[in-house]
């Protein structure tokens, strides 16, 4: 018999029942003890969905990080936060995001610095270290949910990251070597498996990502040194990768003391026989063969294909799972209900998945005949959908065989460009501008709102979105800003909008998944051929210009950003996907050209996002990425002034294949960072204009002249005067009109006296 397990259930629940309950207990609206029982009903119902599995995962579920609570089960929590006052749950909450609920002040900003997890878009609180970490075992949360799933019937199989990811992932604050705190980590690991087994626990998913990553031989090391302190545990260690290959460490992986491997077979599916050939008789292999980062129905025919002989030779060594923890899909597909029927038929969310998995290990114990009516409607649909017209437009195709290397380029060179736009433009030094969208007011998102539903007829809604376009445009000339926008009003989100306009798109009611903490994202689903219908901004930024004479700026959000923040279809090569979007923006920016719009900005906020895990895949993205960039970008006039906008600060890493977008003018954040970021632009000479953000949007600070002044001339030695833009680090739309009008007057003030200066 085949074994099934999961890594991980999604925690917000089906509805985000988690982040209501979170948001009112921080509001205080809510006491601890019901958020608990919000919690501990969540875990009840995704145990409850995942019962038919052999193994169900415990110790997933977070209030909100995995990361963050493997933190405080090592007794990890930095000092800053030991001498503050409070419950164990008020010393979480600070970490995790600043202030607990029992702080009446905002003034103790204690929170943990949050990264991306891996190659996801969900965020975990990064471990610190310095030379006073110590490590204590406080297994409290772990063992309460173990205990609770046991006497739920559950058989659980305790998910914890593992010693050598869990320093991989922190960060040291002084110089203290992660790595030299192995040693003192191992020992708290030993007791946490010990104490596992004494509450009957057979097998533990302790998570490796970090083996899916280069690794320097320090960490290798780390790796032998780490499974071979754990190698007498009394329980079964799982070792967990995910995301990627193993390549150059697919041999440690197998070596490893433990007594089983799970490796990702969707994205490492080649290596899966390699890995069978090095894997020592005597232990599991656990195949990952669902798509835990995608939305697709699995292929169970072709699966199965692929698994049987694989079955056959392994027999009952063989586990099969997701391919990750499903964290990063929804939860439910019942739960959509407006969702078009032919496009659900394609879709499996969580708990399909999880049934998915169940078919595959029937066919496998029984065979295919036992699951016939199953399998022939799942190949009914795959079929379906290789053979829909909606998914394969001919049009598209035939558009993107007519590209050619001259669409990516400018007709000129930067300088020459610079020059005629010089001329046309006739900008102060130190132009002033802002990045695009303005305070959305509660009014604003209620207009949408109103829209949406059908309560407010489409001309009520465009006089509204008119009105506060104004209101934004007066604003900007009385603040005497150089380039101006138009607010983005009528944007809830810089990809939803542009998804909503474009055929190949598809929008679910419930398709929650977490960013960080209680923060969700609904990423847009492309099923198929992306093509504009029509324009998407044009009537909007045309109406924003002729309220003034001051140049308006055209916003467009960009196609690498617009894919890396979609679940993208599987049935094509990525980079595909993203020329067929490239092409519907560059209609959108030509048109906007033809309009009369002079300077046009196409935001890449994601594009960093998209990079692989490993160093040695990086350039084969970035080339496409880039080149879809320059095909969006790039059909217009030397007169037409091309922005982009970045909002992260490394950069260093991606500076050639950023100059290689050749935008006129790049606008990125920096000023939280203190300008850190400049040294990039010391080591590599950015050719063209840069404007690093003086204003940092993420706080509720206002900005003063002085501050804008200084950082403006530490910019200033390392990027020619002639070539500085002034602006904030990203949009606006998160603060209020009273923290942005006095902050951008004094950014205006600031660049008037340094013209003055000059
Ligand atoms: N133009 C967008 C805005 O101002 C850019 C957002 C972003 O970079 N994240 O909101
Ligand atoms: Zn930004």
């Amino acid at each position: 018999m085949v074994t099934t397990h999961n890594l991980g259930f999604p925690r917000i629940g089906p509805h985000r029942e988690l982040k209501h309950a979170l948001e009112s207990f921080w509001k205080g609206s809510s006491t601890a003890e019901a958020l608990e029982q919000v919690a501990a009903d969540l875990r009840q119902q995704n145990w409850q969905s995942q019962s038919h599995l052999n193994y169900t995962p415990v110790g997933d579920f977070s209030l909100y990080d995995h990361v963050l609570d493997m933190s405080v089960t090592l007794g990890n929590i930095p000092a800053r936060i030991h001498q503050l006052d409070g419950s164990e749950q008020d010393a979480y909450f600070r970490l995790a995001r600043g202030r607990s609920p029992s702080d009446t002040c905002q003034c103790c900003t204690a929170a943990g610095e949050m990264t991306k997890w891996l190659d996801t878009n969900y965020h975990y609180i990064v471990p610190e270290f310095d030379a006073q970490t110590t490590f204590r075992l406080n297994a409290a949360r772990l063992i309460k949910q173990v205990q609770e799933a046991i006497s739920q019937g559950v058989t659980a199989k305790p998910v914890i990251i593992g010693p050598v990811s869990y320093l991989w992932l922190g960060k040291s604050k002084d110089d203290t070597s992660r790595l030299a705190l192995l040693d003192q980590l191992l020992p708290v690991y030993s007791q946490l498996l010990n104490q596992l087994h004494e509450l009957g626990i057979k097998w533990v998913q302790i998570d490796e990502p970090a083996l899916v990553t280069e690794l320097e031989s320090g960490w290798r090391h780390a790796f032998h040194l780490a499974y071979h302190h754990l190698k007498s545990s009394p329980v079964s260690l799982l070792l967990t990768t995910y995301f990627g290959q193993l390549q150059e460490n697919l041999q440690l992986a197998c070596e490893l003391p433990v007594q089983g491997l799970h490796v990702d077979a969707i994205r490492a599916r080649d290596e899966v026989h390699k890995v069978i050939d090095w894997l020592p008789q005597h232990k599991v292999l656990s195949l990952g063969i669902i798509d835990g980062r995608n939305i697709w129905k699995n292929d169970l025919n072709r699966t199965l294909d692929w698994l049987e002989p694989i079955y056959a030779r392994l027999q009952k060594r063989l586990w099969i799972a997701p391919s990750c923890s499903l964290l990063h899909v929804p939860v439910d597909l019942a739960s959509e209900t407006k969702l078009d029927a032919e496009i659900t038929s394609w879709l499996s969310f969580a708990i399909q998945k999880l049934t998915e998995l169940d078919v595959i290990a029937q066919a496998l114990n029984h065979g295919r005949e036992s699951v016939a009516e199953t399998l022939n409607d799942n190949q009914q649909a795959i079929d379906r959908k290789h053979r829909s017209a909606r998914v394969h437009n001919p049009a598209v195709k035939q558009a993107l065989s007519n590209i050619n290397d001259s669409m990516s380029q400018r007709q000129s060179a930067y300088p020459e460009r610079a020059r005629i736009q010089k001329d046309l433009l006739n900008l102060p030094k130190f132009p002033t501008t802002t990045i695009g969208s303005f305070p959305q007011t509660q009014e604003i998102r209620q207009t949408r709102a109103l829209y949406k539903q059908g309560k407010l007829s489409e001309d009520d809604y465009r006089q509204r979105i008119k009105a506060e376009i104004k209101v934004c445009v007066d604003q900007q000339e009385q603040i005497n800003l150089d380039v101006l926008v138009h607010g983005e009003p009528e944007r809830n989100d810089m990809v939803e909008y542009f998804g909503e306009q474009l055929s190949g798109y598809a929008f679910s009611d419930f398709g929650w998944v977490q960013s960080y903490g209680s923060r969700c994202v609904k990423p847009p689903i492309i099923y198929g051929d992306i093509t504009r219908e029509k324009p998407m901004t044009v009537d909007w930024i045309k109406y924003a210009q002729s309220l003034t004479h001051k140049p308006m700026k055209g916003m467009l959000t960009g196609p690498v950003t617009i894919l890396n923040w979609s679940f993208v279809r599987d049935d094509q090569p990525r980079d595909l996907t993203c020329k067929q979007i490239a092409l519907a923006v560059r209609a959108e920016v030509q048109d906007l050209e033809t309009a009369g719009v002079g300077i046009i900005q196409i935001d890449e906020a994601a594009l960093r996002e998209g990079l692989p895990l490993r160093r040695g895949q990086w350039q084969t993205y970035l080339d496409w990425a880039i080149s879809a960039f320059c095909l969006s970008a790039n059909g217009v006039s030397d007169q037409t002034q091309i922005h982009t906008h970045m909002c992260y600060s490394e950069f260093n890493d991606i500076m050639p294949a950023i100059a290689k977008m050749d935008a006129d003018v790049i606008t990125i954040e920096t000023s939280r960072s203190d300008m850190e970021l400049l040294d990039a632009f010391d080591e590599f000479s950015y050719p063209n204009e840069i404007g690093p953000g003086v204003y940092d949007i993420h706080s509720p600070n206002i900005c003063s002249e002085d501050q804008v002044v200084d950082l403006l001339r530490k910019a200033a030695k390392s990027i020619p005067p002639e070539r500085l833009w002034v602006n904030p680090d990203c949009g606006l739309k998160t603060r209020s009109w009273d923290e942005v009008t006095p902050a951008l007057a004094n950014m205006v003030r600031a660049a008037k006296k340094l013209r003055a200066e000059s």
